[in-house]
C-alpha cells in the first residue's frame, strides 16, 4: 500500500468503549521493548507517530491508527513490564483480551517477538491468548540487524519451537533501522485486505 494520509483517529484507555469501525483492522502486539513503534513507524513511512521507547507506568492504551481511510492499524499495549502493578497487568490483560473477542473488523494479529531471545512466559501466554481467540498470530521477528546474517535462520527456529508454531506459520525477520522485511510485512497486509 502507498501510504497517503495517517491519523492516529482513536485511543482508547481501560474504560472507553471500542470504537465501531467499519474498516477491516489488523492489529499488532507485542512486549515493551520488542521494537513495536519502531515497526509501526516504519510501516507508516513516519518518523515518530507511534510513542517509542516505552517508560514503565506510561498510559497503557489501544491506538487505531487509519490509513488512507481503508483500514486500521492498531497498536495494542505493550506487555512484560515487571515493574508494573498486579491491578495493571489485570487491566492491560482485560483490554486486550475484550478488544481481541469484541473486535468485529479484526483481520489478522502480527506478535511482534525480539529475535535474538528465545519467547519469554509472557510471549507464549499472548500467542495463546491470540489463537485461543481464532487467530493465528503472524510472527515478526524484531531487530534482525542486531545478528549476523548466518544466524538468523537459527534464531528464527527457536522463535518457532519456543511459541510451538505451526509449520505453515509465517515468521517474518525485519528491522527497523534497515526496513529489511517491511514490503514482505506490507504485501501480506495487502494480501488480507484483499481477502
Ligand atoms: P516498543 O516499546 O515495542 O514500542 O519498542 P520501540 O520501538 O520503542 O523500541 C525499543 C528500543 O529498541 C528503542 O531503543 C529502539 O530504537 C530499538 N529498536 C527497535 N527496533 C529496532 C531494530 O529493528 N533494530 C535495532 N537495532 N534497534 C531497534
Amino acid at each position: 500500500m502507498i501510504i497517503k494520509e495517517v491519523n492516529l483517529e482513536t485511543v482508547c484507555g481501560y474504560t472507553s468503549k471500542l470504537p465501531d469501525n467499519q474498516k477491516p483492522e489488523i492489529a499488532f502486539a507485542g512486549k515493551s521493548n520488542v521494537g513495536k513503534s519502531s515497526l509501526i513507524n516504519a510501516l507508516m513511512n513516519r518518523k515518530s507517530l507511534a510513542r517509542t521507547s516505552a517508560q514503565p507506568g506510561k498510559t497503557q492504551t489501544i491506538n487505531f491508527y487509519n490509513i488512507n481511510d481503508v483500514m486500521y492499524l492498531v497498536d495494542l499495549p505493550g506487555y512484560g513490564y515487571a515493574k508494573v502493578a498486579e491491578s495493571e497487568k489485570k487491566k492491560w490483560g482485560q483490554m486486550i483480551e475484550n478488544y481481541l473477542h469484541n473486535s468485529k473488523q479484526l483481520r489478522a494479529v502480527f506478535l511482534l517477538i525480539d529475535i535474538r531471545h528465545a519467547p519469554s512466559a509472557n510471549d507464549k501466554m499472548m500467542y495463546d491468548w491470540i489463537v485461543y481467540q481464532g487467530y493465528e498470530p503472524i510472527i515478526i521477528a524484531t531487530k534482525m540487524d542486531k545478528l549476523k546474517r548466518s544466524q538468523i535462520s537459527k534464531h528464527v527456529k527457536l522463535v518457532r519451537e519456543g511459541l510451538g508454531l505451526k509449520k505453515e506459520s509465517i515468521v517474518i525477520p525485519f528491522s527497523a533501522t534497515s526496513k529489511q522485511g517491511r514490503e514482505e510485512i506490507w504485501n501480506l497486509m495487502d494480501s488480507i485486505l484483499e481477502s
